[in-house]
């Protein structure tokens, strides 16, 4: 049988296979395989020429039983609605995972960002809002940035949001430019938060980071700031990058400043040219002792997992390993972190930044940082002490089966206290 790799259908398995070890209620259980609520927009965007065009749009309400839902949105050619219900499942599992007050929820759009100018993106975003606007809210589901989108898109979708509204409405969406009210740390956070776990599961595992070499699938948020910070701040060698368009490889470990550079001037980091060029499949296959894929998800499948060589797998990027991967590399050792908890840092700054907008009392990068430590090396904690509690009875367990139990016990916990079932 071929492997699955609709996003949606591996999110309802990783939760059914959690539902049985931890003999989840059956009730519960049914709620949580589905959304709550699902909505598709048609979205007519003027475009340069004069002409209308008709793009897709999808906001996806997971769950709220913990709080109003939080979650990105994706411009991205190949966006469907399974894969926006998946990202919306994986958001609920992080918010909780995270224990922060929210639930989860996910939107996106189908449109190729690189073929539309500024005037047309812009248009497109407002657009959008206003397509969603009722759907969405400070204390409904509050949006932030994945891929392909960016603070300035941010920032335009809160302004349309607060001209719908007739008053500013800062905390609609998260992500935002330090201008309008984002926080200080939101742009670096899912890597920071990324590189607090790595910095915890390498203790955990007695691997010297300052020795240690890392490839990294993705040259976007996440990926760029994973890259200068595994070097500051552990003084690791960064030896492959990539982008959409491939990779480049070098055995004395790249220099930050002049792959950006190469990036920059060509579109591509294999602009770069004292670096061996390698596929984005080659990179996972790499000699290094960590592997970061920080771009789309089925990167680890059944057919490669075994290849796999890293000792730790950091999924950085949301859903880049598939069930059948996930089994392999439980077999063959590797300490695979799941991708709700290794990029949580998103969310949870962009929890601070939503905070301090309906505060109106904003905190230094340092405050932010320190705040996103310690929650997220608690969520790390929480995940190993599972993984071992599960041992103890006889039945073993990967950090995302951890993982996935924490979160899902947290949501059924709120459903069943509020009284949905
Ligand atoms: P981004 O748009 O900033 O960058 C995406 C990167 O992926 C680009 O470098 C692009 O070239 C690369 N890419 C696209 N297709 C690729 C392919 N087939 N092979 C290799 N590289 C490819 O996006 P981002 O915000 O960095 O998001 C990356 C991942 O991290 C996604 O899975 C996203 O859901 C996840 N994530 C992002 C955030 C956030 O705050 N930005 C938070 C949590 C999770």
């Amino acid at each position: 049988m071929a492997e699955e790799l609709n996003p949606f259908k591996i999110a309802q398995q990783q939760l059914d296979e959690a539902a049985e070890i931890m003999q989840l209620d059956k009730t519960a259980h049914a709620i949580l395989r589905e959304p709550m609520e699902t909505l598709i927009v048609n979205i007519p965007v003027k475009m340069r020429d004069g002409s209308v065009k008709v793009f897709q749009g999808f906001r996806v309400h997971y769950n709220n039983a913990r709080g109003p839902m939080k979650g990105g949105i994706r411009f991205h050619p190949q966006e469907s609605i399974d894969t926006v219900k998946a990202l919306s499942a994986w958001m609920t599992w992080k918010t909780a995972l995270a224990n922060i007050p929210y639930g989860g929820a996910k939107g996106g759009v189908i449109c190729d960002t690189k073929a539309l100018n500024d005037e047309e993106l812009e248009n497109l975003s407002r657009g959008y809002v206003r397509a969603i606007h009722d759907f969405i809210g400070p204390d409904i589901d509050i949006p932030a940035p994945d891929v392909y989108t960016t603070p300035q898109i941010m920032a335009w979708m809160m302004d349309e949001y607060s001209k719908l509204k007739g008053r500013n409405e800062f905390g609609v969406i998260t992500g935002k430019p330090l201008e309008t009210w984002g926080s200080e740390g939101r742009g670096d956070a899912t890597a920071m938060g990324g590189m607090y776990v790595l910095r915890e599961a390498a203790k955990y595992k007695g691997i010297d980071l300052k020795k240690a070499r890392i490839a990294i699938q993705g040259f976007g948020n996440a990926g760029t700031f994973a890259f200068s910070i595994a070097q500051k701040m552990f003084g690791s060698k960064v030896v492959a990058i990539s982008d959409s368009k491939g990779g480049i490889y070098s055995e004395d470990g790249l220099d930050f400043e002049a792959v950006q550079k190469a990036k920059q001037s060509t579109g591509t980091v294999q602009g770069y040219d004292k670096a061996q060029k390698i596929t984005n499949e080659q990179l996972l296959e790499l000699d290094a002792d960590i592997l970061i894929p920080a771009a789309l998800e089925n990167q680890v499948t059944g057919s490669n997992a075994d290849k796999v060589k890293a000792k730790i797998l950091l999924e950085l990027a949301n859903g880049p390993v598939t069930m059948e991967a996930d089994k392999i590399l439980a077999e063959t050792g590797v300490f695979d972190l799941p991708d709700f908890l290794v990029n949580s840092g998103g969310v949870i700054v962009s929890y601070f930044e939503w905070v301090q907008n309906i505060g109106g009392y904003y905190w230094s990068a340092d405050e932010v940082y320190a705040k996103l430590d310690k929650i997220i090396t608690k969520s790390f904690n929480d995940v190993i002490a599972t993984q071992k509690a599960y041992e103890q009875k006889g039945t073993k367990i990967n950090p995302r089966m951890g993982a996935y139990i924490i979160a899902v016990d947290r949501v059924a916990k709120a459903m069943k206290a509020r009284g949905w079932y």
